[in-house]
């Protein structure tokens, strides 16, 4: 992708009118209500658009719409629905630019990240969903001859995704693209901290020739548009990416209703752990920066808790200090900025509280620790903790914010009782160069997924998901393609009367 200047990104968001009202039925309209609420940057506090925020009236009609479009929907050939979405996905890379600066504006996320890391991965997962939805086949079992078993996938119907403002258009794309390639409808609430991008996505996907009702979007408040989707009788899925408590919450809804089946994507508090073979540590500190600070450390899988060999802990960690420094946030519009801002002050306070509980518990601040003001917007410094302990709150609690906690260990057996010693269980990193400690540490790990010798690895063909309160589902992959459709047996007898 082309790197424009910070120029480019704002002579372009000057001309930006960001559509914030919801998509319902193959149209833009308000909400029923007529109530709205005000979208800003965080990076300037600039008025970005005023967002129709929905209810259950709204979540009632999106309902009923996406209802009536199901059997066309669903009756098509997987070809077909391959042939829409390859569109959609085409019609998403030629307005990357203006998605990704939506993207930016309304998070605070540095430019060079939304148009390199975060549109081309959105539209791949619906490449790759399309892609593959015309190589899924049912089963016959092995039975007797004189029956036929067959074993087909359907659609769950009508599926709602609630997503969260951190990677918003990656996150939707995670949930829409399998749930729309098998032939269910969707109906998406993004986040109120981040609804542009996916306000824009409706429209692209209804060019695309996806037809009306196939996919809505609803903006809103979770306690209002969000739990009447989850507690909606005529929503047969609820696929959500948020925090663990939201989480408890929507599965609590779901049973309260008519028992939907829910998929949870939720928090973590991610072990990375360096053993003292790890090799050349500068990369690893380099690498160890990266998983804490990226994306402003709005990330679920996050290094957070850094488990360190002790005796190369000091080392280590002066490294890790060193390359904080390239962390520094700046304006997100500059392609130069590696940190861009926090998503609004309600994120701010809260890693400032997570900070000032760390120093109050006895962690030792080795850097950053503040806000930074950059022209009034909301910053925080890239920030490293040491001798921190298992107990405090910082290695316990997510901090969603740019806030390392260094943990000593002295045996890979305290390094896996450490890591495991946690409610979460979404993401872990092992760094060795001895294989065998590699594969014996990564099988002890209470965690979806496990990355050695890198942090963050993987693409689309890999599932992606928690273990305990991280959550349930999983996306990517054919294992999330399968979970957005059900069973059916149909037993067919021979001969019989
Ligand atoms: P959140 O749980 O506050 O909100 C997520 C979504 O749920 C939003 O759209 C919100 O409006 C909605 N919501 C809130 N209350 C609701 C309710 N009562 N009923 C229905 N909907 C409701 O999370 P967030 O602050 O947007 O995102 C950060 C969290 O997301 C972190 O915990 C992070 O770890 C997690 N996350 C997880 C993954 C993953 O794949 N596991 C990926 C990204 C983010």
């Amino acid at each position: 992708m082309t790197q424009h200047a910070l120029a480019h990104w704002q002579a372009l968001s000057e001309g930006l009118r960001p559509e914030g009202r919801a998509f319902i039925n193959g149209r833009y309209c308000e909400a029923v209500s007529g109530e709205h609420f005000a979208s800003h940057n965080p990076a300037t506090g600039a008025h970005l658009a005023d967002v129709a925020s929905c209810d259950k009236q709204d979540a009632s009609l999106a309902v009923a719409h996406a209802r009536t479009a199901l059997p066309h929907w669903a009756g098509l050939a997987p070809a077909e629905r391959k042939r829409l979405l390859l569109r959609f996905a085409e019609m998403v890379e030629r307005h990357a630019e203006e998605l990704a600066l939506l993207e930016t504006l309304d998070m605070g996320k540095p430019i060079a990240n939304s148009l390199n890391v975060d549109l081309p991965a959105a539209a791949r997962c619906l490449r790759w969903n399309a892609e593959a939805i015309d190589k899924v086949y049912g089963e016959i079992a092995p039975t007797a001859s004189s029956s036929l078993g067959l074993v087909t996938r359907e659609p769950l119907g009508v599926v709602a995704a609630i997503v969260p403002w951190n990677f918003p258009l990656m996150m939707a794309c995670w949930k829409i693209a399998p749930a729309l390639a098998a032939g269910n409808t969707v109906i998406l609430k993004p986040s109120e901290k981040s609804p542009l991008s996916a306000l824009r996505l409706a429209a692209l996907a209804h060019e695309a020739g996806l037809p009306a009702g196939v996919l809505q979007v609803l903006p809103g408040y979770g306690h209002t548009v969000g739990k009447a989707l989850a507690s909606h009788m005529d929503v047969n899925a609820l696929a959500f990416t948020g925090s663990t408590g939201v989480g408890k919450l929507l599965t609590q809804y779901a049973g309260e209703s008519n028992l939907k089946r829910t998929f949870m994507e939720c928090g973590g508090k991610s072990a990375n752990i360096v053993f003292a073979d790890a090799g050349n540590l500068d990369f690893v500190a380099q690498q160890a920066a990266q998983a804490i600070f990226y994306n402003q450390g709005e990330v679920c899988i996050a290094g957070s808790r850094l488990l360190v060999e002790n005796s190369i802990k000091d080392q280590l960690v002066e490294r890790i200090v060193h390359h904080a420094a390239a962390w520094q946030p700046g304006n997100p519009l500059d392609p130069a900025s590696a940190m861009g801002a926090i998503v609004d002050a309600t994120q701010l306070d809260g890693i400032a509280g997570h900070v000032a509980a760390a120093l109050k518990q006895g962690a030792r601040l080795r850097t950053g620790g503040e806000p930074v003001n950059i022209n009034g917007g909301l910053y925080f410094a890239p920030t490293v903790f040491d001798n921190v302990t298992n107990n405090m709150a910082l290695a316990r609690e997510e901090v969603f914010g740019p806030v390392l906690a260094v943990i000593g260990f002295d045996s890979a057996d305290e390094a896996v009782a450490i890591a495991n010693d946690s409610p979460y269980g979404l993401a872990a990193a092992v760094w060795t160069q001895n294989l065998d400690r590699a594969l014996t540490t990564a099988r002890r790990l209470e965690s979806g997924q496990v990355f050695v010798n890198n942090y963050a690895g993987g693409d689309m063909t890999v599932p992606f998901g928690g273990y305990k309160q991280s959550g349930n589902g999983r996306d990517k992959s054919l294992h999330s393609l399968a979970e957005y459709s059900q069973l059916k047996t149909t037993w067919i007898e021979f001969g019989a009367g």
